[in-house]
């Protein structure tokens, strides 16, 4: 297991000697002790990013393609070595883990394909008689900020794109989770990656260190994965030295169920969409509108799904759901059911939180959730489902488009005519019609609103590493 910082292909320790425990939150003891980075650390991980830029900028996007396949291929040989240090330090059971390990190493093998799509375009000017030559150049020194939700794929959908499109990153990974990253930079290193292209710095100190990190005029790029309020100090960071934000924060996804759906399709959508990695994900369905009609027959389908999950330690055989990542989620996740249950919820399954160590909490079904009940301002973060009613369409969409995020928000209808005007209508930047599922490393990933800026994923991740030259010219 590597606990050590990496910096320009080698480990090593912080310059101060200071390291940090990562826990198991299935039985909260210490899974090892890392290595916190300074910011003399960060300084030399953007000395080694700046020299490794030098070159990787001349490579051709075949030599990195090839580089990025060879990747994708060396990540399915360990999957099961990753998925299982993902539900470690996680927490998540291992049909969750090796779903993010597949996912996380698809964005390697999309990327591959990608980099050598490069386009650009030539045309004349309207009336100047030049001739205006538009490419697109690597930005620079890119610095990549993930949560611990997803240890590999936050991380893998970025690094892609960045290494596709010529620059060389800086990773601050959760301290959560730290170690999941670490053990992908043999990957890379075997793939052909060079020294000083790939730079993981775990840290206590990620305010200092990141900082410092985007200060630098070196940093052209923040790409960050994380909650709102974090977001937002990153990019008042990035304003000062002008650095190109990548935001991917916090969701509220609305599901909304309507009267013509396919109950038991919508059911099964909804165990996707709100226990994919046990609800601790961005596109968490958290506020449920089921139409009144139907509004019994659903819940009492999707209980039963809930009903029949096993809740233990994600790395035993049948688990479904493991602990929660740490004590702080777990605990306000309680907090969330008891609000609710206190205000009048109708509570149909779980609710109870488990004695012991580890940060379990089981699936929970609640229903009649009422209007003012916090878990449906904020994201629960954790397996509870909170359902309310509605008997008119255009006041659902005004009810779904109440909250300040817009990342992702669901919809069934058995009429794909209405289900597509409805979905124009929500304030999202992305649907799933009739589907739990949005994510894929194909598609353009990201939110409107409080939700961030800018997209992961598909071409337009590629974007987000990119700056436009425009060259003026005649002949
Ligand atoms: P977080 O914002 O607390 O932390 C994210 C990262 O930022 C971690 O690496 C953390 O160490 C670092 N960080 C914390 N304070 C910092 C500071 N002052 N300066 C620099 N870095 C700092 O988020 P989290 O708790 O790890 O993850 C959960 C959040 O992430 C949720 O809100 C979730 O919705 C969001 N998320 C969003 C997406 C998306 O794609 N939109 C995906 C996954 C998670």
């Amino acid at each position: 297991m590597h606990t050590d910082l990496y910096i320009n292909g080698t480990w090593r320790a912080a310059s101060d000697g200071a390291r940090f425990d990562v826990l198991n939150p299935a039985d909260e003891t210490a899974l090892a002790s890392v290595a916190s980075a300074t910011v003399q650390d960060a300084m030399d991980a953007l000395d080694a990013a700046e020299g490794a830029f030098a070159k990787w900028r001349a490579t051709t996007p075949r030599a990195r393609s090839e580089i990025l396949r060879r990747a994708f291929e060396l990540f399915h040989e360990r999957i099961e070595e990753i998925a299982r240090l993902i539900t470690l330090e996680n927490g998540k059971a291992r049909a969750d883990a090796m779903g993010e390990a597949g996912y996380a190493a698809e964005f390697f093998r999309w990327y591959a394909e990608e980099a050598v799509r490069a386009e650009g375009h030539l045309g004349p000017a309207p009336a100047s008689g030049a001739r205006m030559l538009v490419h697109q150049k690597p930005a620079g020194i890119a610095v990549l900020v993930t949560p611990w939700n997803y240890p590999a794929a936050m991380g893998t959908r970025k690094i892609a794109p960045a290494l596709a499109a010529g620059c060389p990153v800086v990773i601050k990974p959760a301290s959560e989770t730290p170690l999941t990253m670490l053990a992908l930079m043999p990957i890379l290193e075997e793939a052909g990656v060079p020294p000083g292209l790939v730079n993981v710095l775990p840290s206590r100190a990620s305010g200092a260190v990141v900082g410092a990190m985007l200060a630098d005029p070196r940093v052209r790029v923040v790409s960050f994965t994380g909650s709102t309020e974090v977001g937002r100090k990153l990019l008042h960071a990035a304003a000062d030295g002008v650095v190109k934000p990548a935001m991917e924060l916090g969701g509220n996804a609305p599901f909304i169920v309507c009267r013509d759906a396919d109950i038991d399709a919508a059911a099964d959508g909804l165990m996707i969409a709100k226990m994919r990695n046990l609800g601790e994900a961005c596109t968490a369905a958290n506020r449920i509108y089921v139409h009144e009609e139907i509004a019994e027959p659903f819940t009492l389908r999707f209980t039963e799904k809930m009903a029949a999950l096993k809740l233990g330690n994600g790395l035993e055989a049948g688990v479904d759901v493991g602990p929660l990542v740490n004590a702080e989620t777990r605990d306000k996740v309680d907090y969330f059911v008891r609000d609710a249950l206190a205000k009048g919820a109708d509570l149909r399954l779980g609710g109870d939180r488990p004695e012991g160590p580890g940060f379990f909490y089981p699936p929970t079904v609640l229903a009649a959730v009422p209007d003012d009940a916090d878990c449906l301002a904020d994201e629960i973060f954790g397996p509870v489902a909170a359902i309310q009613t509605f008997s008119d369409e255009d006041e659902v969409i005004d009810r779904a488009n109440q909250t300040e995020y817009g990342l992702v928000a669901y919809l069934y209808t058995e009429d794909l005519r209405r289900g597509l005007a409805l979905s124009e209508r929500l304030e999202f930047g992305m649907i799933g019609l009739n589907r739990g599922l949005v994510s894929d490393p194909a598609a353009p990933f990201g939110g409107v609103k409080q939700s961030g800026l800018g997209r992961e994923g598909g071409k337009e991740g590629m974007l987000e590493f990119q700056e436009t030259q425009y060259i003026a010219t005649e002949w």
